[in-house]
């Protein structure tokens, strides 16, 4: 709806019309007995200990496996050539046992993954596809609800109640693209919530964005790390305090959050970001408590971390409550650093502790001689007089570096950047360097550090 001709073609007060009665419509399905009842239920097992959530686990677990081998096609035809018996297994370690399963595998299943007992209406939807081609999933009501429900339960540990004013920075078109001036936002009055266009941001626009912030005064934002990165950069180097006063936590979600963009957010804002990881296949999620550590929220889902190299491990999930669509020990290609062993969280809850969240490697660059090199985000890394940067490459043998330039840019990081590159890369590629006034970004308003449209490149973590 809002990137019809109609929506674009309204005034703002009408767009804001057009938003808020579209809240109102979502809020009606998602916010109703069954979300109010979600969420007093995780509001008692946020504070289970460790055997409550491994029992709830296992119960859990043993209802969806019972029902996939019964009821869908797919699991029905793998698990039976295991030659299990299902009833008798010991659950949560026996699901270890059945074969896990990829992305790709249920791209090539289909149907035959949709359960035949399935009741009431399904919606679909598809994961982003930055990498790859995007899947449709089919889920039901009760997954949505759910879904919300935890989301309402991180913006809580975040400082927000229900009906307070927050602010959403998240790749909605709230704004037309070719809008050239303020205001790059639409208040959503059914909500209580102020949305900013993730796609209008430049050093130009940083200014009315953080005014208009300020001036609405949230008590959350909730935004991509890139978008709310962007403001923060742009603040500390021009030395802006952000003027609200009812902040108290940012949330961030959708992309990898690297520390040091963790920092500038926090040293700009004046609060704690709260990252949240979760995925459209609603298999794994990890939260961010009031003492700013991660949590693998074992009450959302089933999580198996699987070695992989350099102290990652990958997540490989099982949903409990998709019933009609169910993905069991589906593996995420998210990777993570738990802590240590044994490490208990001062907020007293007992989900495990989470180090590093990685997430998804970024495209690597291929080089003439057929290589592909991975984390180039460490060029920009520690390098002044940059509000925003991106690796790309259009065609083989060239590799151009995009940079947001901010006021104390120079020859000096010109230099330190190519440099940078010229280590990675070697000698055999071409460089050039483009200032721009922006990066653009994805169909979903998501920033992506490195954009590779060679063929031959392959996704991989190093
Ligand atoms: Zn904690």
């Amino acid at each position: 709806m809002l990137g019809s001709f109609a929506y674009r073609h309204n005034p703002v007060w009408a767009q804001e019309l057009l938003i808020s009665v579209r809240s109102s419509l979502r809020g009606l399905m998602r916010e109703g007995r069954a979300f109010e009842a979600m969420a007093a239920e995780l509001h008692e097992s946020q504070w289970w200990s460790e055997r409550e959530l491994r029992d709830f686990q296992s119960r859990q677990l043993r209802m969806i496996v019972e029902s996939a081998a019964r009821d869908v096609p797919y699991y029905r035809d793998r698990y039976r050539a295991l030659e299990l018996d299902v009833a008798r297994l010991e659950f949560p370690e026996a699901v270890a046992k059945l074969p896990l399963i990829t992305k790709a595998d249920v791209r090539e299943g289909g149907k035959s993954l949709l359960s035949g007992r399935r009741r009431g209406p399904l919606f679909p939807g598809s994961t982003s596809g930055t990498t790859g081609a995007p899947l449709t999933l089919q889920q039901d009501l009760a997954v949505i609800t759910r879904e919300n429900a935890f989301i309402w339960r991180q913006l809580a540990w975040a400082g927000l109640r229900r009906g307070e004013r927050r602010a959403w920075m998240r790749g909605d078109m709230v704004v037309p693209a070719t809008q050239r001036k303020p205001p790059y936002w639409r208040l959503n009055r059914a909500e209580n919530m102020l949305m900013l266009s993730s796609y209008h941001l430049s050093e130009g626009a940083a200014p009315t964005y953080v005014e208009s912030l300020a001036r609405f005064d949230p008590v959350v934002i909730q935004a991509y790390p890139s978008s709310i990165g962007f403001l923060a950069t742009w603040m500390l180097n021009a030395g802006i305090r952000y003027g609200g006063r009812s902040l108290r936590g940012i949330v961030t979600s959708s992309e990898t959050l690297p520390g040091s963009r963790r920092r500038e957010i926090e040293d700009a804002f004046g609060c704690r970001v709260f990252d949240w990881y979760g995925q459209f296949e609603r298999v794994a999620a990890i939260g961010t408590c009031e003492h700013g550590r991660y949590h693998l929220l074992s009450d959302y889902s089933y999580v198996e971390l699987l070695p992989a190299e350099d102290g990652l491990f990958e997540l490989a999930g099982t949903g409990f409550n998709n019933l009609a669509m169910p993905l069991i020990r589906y593996r995420c290609g998210d990777y993570v650093r738990p802590a240590p062993a044994g490490e208990r969280c001062a907020c007293g809850r007992s989900f495990p502790l989470i180090d590093e969240v990685v997430g998804r490697a970024d495209d690597p660059v291929v080089l003439p001689d057929g290589r592909s090199i991975g984390r180039l985000d460490h060029v920009f890394k520690g390098v002044g007089g940059i509000l925003e940067a991106q690796i790309r490459q259009e065609r083989p043998g060239t590799v151009t570096l995009l940079v947001v330039p901010s006021a104390t840019y120079g020859e000096r990081t010109r230099d330190t950047l190519l440099a940078n590159a010229r280590e990675r890369l070697g000698d055999e590629i071409a460089l050039e360097l483009l200032t721009v006034p922006a990066i653009p970004r994805t169909r979903n308003g998501k920033f992506k550090g490195v954009v590779c449209n060679v063929p031959g490149a392959v996704p991989n973590v190093s």
